[in-house]
Formats: structure tokens, C-alpha cells, sequence
């Protein structure tokens, strides 16, 4: 094949390794496209058109509404609480992002975005044998700043009286930088800031991408009606959220049959069902209420009003496929979240369950902790992936952080080296212990 001929053909993978197709044309140009349009790809746009020309940035999005996405199933909840210093600074800076959103996302002037931010504590309990990783872990959240006590039993009754401390030898409290929010009004607030600076926001399934020279080059949309666009770009970011691995796929990421070992190497990312329920609980609680972390991972808080609570599961191994169908599992109600939430908090031992959902985290099944960097064959794709249940909190400094890698090459204002994909091609996982 001559030169400029094979030039002119742009090569797809459709989803499905192996088969390929081909076009040669592109109605439009972006310095940036990003695939998939929740609170990721929002963040990422917001910090890309701080520095570029809004206009050259690009998010597709399938499902305006978003009625799978992770954002708005999440029950919206940060902390600083976590093993790793990176995760505790991208929840520090984004607390301070999200407790002054009005100064960060207010569009002209309209009435400033409230996402209804409600300061509490996580409070992580601890029995004998998790002693000492409750201890490593509040050493590493003091060296980076958090602000954490540690609490015995006895302190522990005297401040939320509520609980039975039968078991617990420590907890750990935060004292500032954690609460809860709406998810739905930052995703919001978000979308009409980056709208209103100029973004474009296509709706469409993102089908393909094409890699040329190992770049993407273009990105293949098809529009509700059947209709095929391609969007040429410079950079893409995957912000696919639970679906990220199928849009790294369509550039070849995870080929298995690729000559090439790095490009053999799937993302690990998995869409991992998860149930909240919410319960009303008949003895008024009128004391101060954290989010409680049970010792199996259960975890408890109150939302909005009166004695409403929401509570929520670490799903057993065994039952934690990937892909299950959006319908909540009641099982997991009433074999584990209520039996530790009764035996922790005896108030609850009489209950009554309101409603529940189930919503898809962004599940990293290497080590739960996120994947944020470039690919290292295709270095014009970024990847803000894998964020296993802790994403919504930390997606201002994941946008920043996206925005500095695609600009200046990397993270520079939190050192997010450690996230790379890197550490999937050679298998070594980067853990994240305290996952909720
Ligand atoms: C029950 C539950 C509770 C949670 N609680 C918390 C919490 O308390 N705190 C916290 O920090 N995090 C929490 N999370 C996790 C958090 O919600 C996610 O980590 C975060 O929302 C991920 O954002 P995202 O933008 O990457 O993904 P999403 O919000 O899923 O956005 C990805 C978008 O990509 C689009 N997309 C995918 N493929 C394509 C395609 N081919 N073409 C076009 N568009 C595409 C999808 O439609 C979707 O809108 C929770 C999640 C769940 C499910």
C-alpha cells in the first residue's frame, strides 16, 4: 500500500478485538475529548477550560439523564480517612473545593450552587485485631494534615451514647473536612459551569476509537437517531466510570490478541453492583450522628430530616459479581447490613426500611484505588478510572489532576505517580485498605 494512502485510512477497533473498520474523514477537531460525561469527565472539563479554550474541549455523554451512572447513585459522602497519602490529599483539597463551591462553580450572576454540603464525621471502629491498622492509618492521616482523633470505648460512649462499644478497642474520628452532600446538584453545578464557559457536550454512544501511530486520533459517536460522527482530537480522557474499561478497549487496551504486552493488559475496572438502603429508626436520636463504619465495613449515617438513615454493605466476596442488574438485593438488608447495624446501635433493632437503590461503582478489582495517568503505549489517553466507591469525593483534585497531566505531561500539585497504569501491566497492586 502506498504511503499517503495508508495514511488516509484510520483504523477502528469496534469494541471487539479484532474487528476493525475504517473511514477517512472528521467533521470536527478538539484538543480534548472526554469519554463519558459524569462528575469525572465534568471535573476534568472544568480544569482543562480554566487553561484552554473552552471550546477545544469535548465531553460525549450517552445518557444525559444519567440514570446509571455512578454520580448520582452515590450517597455522596467525604472524607479523610483513607491509608494512602494521595487519597488523603485529593480529599482534603476537594473538601476545600466543594465546602466553597459558590466561589468555584457560581455562573455569572446567577444564584451561587448550594449541593447541600452537611459537615459530620466518619467515625472507623476498630476491634483488637484491627488495632494497629487503625493506628498506621491515623499516623498517615496526621502526616499529611487531616485533621483525626484517635478515641478509646469510654470516649467513644461519652460522645455518641447511642452506641454499643462491645468489641471496640479504638475508633477514629474526623474532626473537620468530612461530611455528606447531594450528588445529583454537584454533578449539576458542574455541568452548567463547564456548559456555560463554552464546553460542548455531545450526546451519543462513544463506538469507537481510532489509534493512529499510537495516538487516538479520532473518536466515533453515534447519535440516538443511528447517525455516526467523528471527532478528531489531540488528547482523550477515559472517564467512563464503571464502563471505562469498554471505551479502553475500543483503542485496543485489553486486546488479547495485541502483539504487544502492554497493550494486552485490560483496565481493571468493573462495574460492581452496591445497595443503599434507607430506614427509619423509632427512638429519636436527637445526639450528634456520624457516618459509623462498623468493623465488617457496614456503614451508617443519617440523611436529611427526623430519624432517617441510609445504610449500606461491604458485599461479600462471593456475591460480588461484576455486571449484576441494577435491582436491589434485599438479602444483603437482612442477613448482614441489619444484624451489625442492631447489634452496633441497639436503637435500631426495631426499624423500618423506607425504600432502597443500587447503583454501580467504578470498581478497580486490582486494588480498589484509582488510575489516574496516561497509557503507556497510547500516550495521549488519560485515564481518571477505577475510583471503587470513593470517586464522587475526590473528583475536583482528579480534574485538576487530569487537566495537569494533559497540559504539562503530569500530576504536579498532588504527586499521583503511584495511580499509573503502569502498575497494572506489571501486576503490582497499589492497596487502598480503608475501603467502604
Ligand atoms: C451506591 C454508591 C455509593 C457511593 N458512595 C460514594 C461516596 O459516599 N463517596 C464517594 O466519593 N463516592 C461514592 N461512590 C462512588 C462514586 O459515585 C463514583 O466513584 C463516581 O461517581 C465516578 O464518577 P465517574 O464520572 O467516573 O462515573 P459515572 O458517574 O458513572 O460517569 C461515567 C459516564 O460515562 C458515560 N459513558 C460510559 N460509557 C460511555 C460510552 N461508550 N459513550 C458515552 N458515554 C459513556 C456513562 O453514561 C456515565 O454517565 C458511590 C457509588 C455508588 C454506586
Amino acid at each position: 500500500m502506498n504511503l499517503v494512502l495508508k495514511k488516509a485510512i484510520r483504523l477502528i477497533v469496534c469494541g471487539v478485538p479484532g474487528r476493525q473498520c475504517s473511514y477517512s474523514t472528521r467533521s470536527r477537531g478538539y484538543e480534548v475529548v472526554i469519554g463519558g460525561g459524569g462528575i469525572m469527565g465534568c471535573s476534568s472539563a472544568l480544569f482543562l477550560a480554566q487553561r484552554v479554550q473552552p471550546s477545544s474541549i469535548c465531553i460525549v455523554e450517552r445518557d444525559p439523564k444519567y440514570q446509571q451512572a455512578s454520580t448520582p447513585l452515590s450517597v455522596g459522602s467525604i472524607r479523610q480517612q483513607f491509608s494512602i497519602p494521595a487519597n488523603i490529599q485529593l480529599s482534603m483539597y476537594s473538601s476545600e473545593f466543594i465546602r466553597n463551591i459558590a466561589t468555584h462553580l457560581q455562573v455569572d450572576d446567577n444564584d451561587p450552587p448550594d449541593v447541600q454540603f452537611i459537615p459530620g464525621s466518619y467515625v472507623f471502629l476498630a476491634t483488637a485485631e484491627g488495632e494497629d491498622g487503625l493506628r498506621d492509618n491515623f499516623k498517615v492521616q496526621k502526616d499529611q494534615g487531616a485533621a483525626v482523633e484517635l478515641m478509646n470505648p469510654h470516649q467513644l460512649k461519652e460522645k455518641y451514647p447511642w452506641i454499643n462499644t462491645e468489641g471496640i478497642v479504638l475508633a477514629c474520628r474526623g474532626v473537620r473536612n468530612e461530611g455528606w452532600f447531594d450528588p445529583w446538584l454537584l454533578l449539576s453545578a458542574f455541568k452548567k459551569k463547564v456548559l456555560s464557559m463554552g464546553v460542548h457536550y455531545v450526546t451519543g454512544e462513544l463506538s469507537a476509537v481510532a489509534v493512529e501511530d499510537k495516538r487516538v486520533s479520532s473518536v466515533e459517536v453515534t447519535t440516538e437517531n443511528g447517525n455516526k460522527e467523528h471527532i478528531g482530537c489531540d488528547h482523550f480522557v477515559n472517564a467512563g466510570g464503571p464502563w471505562a474499561s469498554q471505551l479502553a478497549l475500543m483503542a485496543g487496551i485489553g486486546d488479547p490478541t495485541h502483539s504487544n504486552k502492554v497493550m494486552r493488559a485490560p483496565l481493571p475496572v468493573k462495574p460492581r453492583r452496591r445497595c443503599v438502603f434507607v430506614i427509619k429508626c423509632p427512638d429519636l436520636i436527637t445526639e450528634e450522628f456520624p457516618m459509623l463504619i462498623n468493623i465488617d465495613g457496614t456503614y451508617l449515617r443519617k440523611e436529611g430530616v427526623q430519624n432517617t438513615f441510609i445504610c449500606g454493605v461491604r458485599t461479600p466476596e462471593h456475591l460480588d459479581h461484576d455486571d449484576l442488574e441494577l435491582e436491589v438485593d434485599y438479602s444483603l438488608f437482612d442477613e448482614y447490613a441489619w444484624p451489625s447495624i442492631a447489634h452496633r446501635v441497639p436503637a435500631f433493632e426495631s426499624l423500618k426500611l423506607q425504600s432502597a437503590w443500587a447503583g454501580y461503582y467504578d470498581y478497580n478489582t486490582l486494588d480498589q484505588n484509582a488510575i489516574i495517568g496516561r497509557h503507556p503505549v497510547i500516550n495521549n489517553l488519560v485515564f481518571a478510572n477505577g475510583f471503587s466507591g470513593h470517586g464522587i469525593q475526590q473528583s475536583p483534585a482528579v480534574g485538576r489532576a487530569v487537566s495537569e497531566i494533559v497540559l504539562d505531561g503530569c500530576s504536579h500539585s498532588i504527586d499521583l505517580s503511584r495511580f499509573s497504569f503502569e502498575r497494572v501491566v506489571n501486576g503490582q497492586p497499589y492497596k487502598e485498605k480503608n475501603i467502604v
